[in-house]
């Protein structure tokens, strides 16, 4: 899979970059949010014509892209607030370095218990020195979570490849 064709809240169809500009995506730690919608910003795959999302449990069909476009043209019409350095919409902690964390986990199109355990990984030692080792063990955490999903739908065995 290669880029998603589009990274926003599904259901007022603004793109995660207007939300940050508007001062309403918030930063769940785990996921990010509309403060508009209260709906989660994701990323959607494209496949022909639709829009998909993907989670531990697969693929799911969200709308077609013209349906995100006739979004879009609405909610365009909700008067913006800037915020600058706001510490909830881009936390410092996650936007160091060239890439965000958000970014690198959708183009990886990284599922969540494995978008969640780099987040913890990312943001270790950063947001709160004091709780470092709370946050690397939260990461691993969310891996255990990954590695046991992956061993109960292999039926146990051992992957060899
Ligand atoms: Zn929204």
């Amino acid at each position: 899979m290669s880029k998603a064709y589009y990274i926003g809240c599904i259901k007022c169809g603004r793109s995660r970059e207007e939300l940050r500009e508007a001062g309403k995506l918030e930063d769940l730690e785990t996921w990010e949010r509309c403060l508009d919608c209260n709906r989660a910003v994701e990323p959607l795959w494209e496949d022909g014509d639709n829009l998909y999302t993907y989670d531990v449990e697969g693929r799911h069909f969200v709308m077609t892209k013209q349906e995100l476009e006739n979004r879009r043209d609405r909610a365009r019409g909700i008067p913006a607030e800037p915020v600058q350095n706001n510490p909830v919409e881009h936390p410092a902690h996650y936007t160091e370095g060239k890439i965000e964390a958000w970014d690198f986990i959708a183009d990886q199109n990284l599922n969540y218990f494995r978008g969640c355990a780099l987040k913890y990984i990312i943001r270790a030692g950063k947001k709160d020195p004091s709780r470092e080792i709370e946050d690397l063990e939260k990461a691993v955490a969310y891996l255990n979570r990954e590695l046991a999903r992956l061993r109960e739908n292999s039926g146990g065995k051992c992957e060899t490849s």
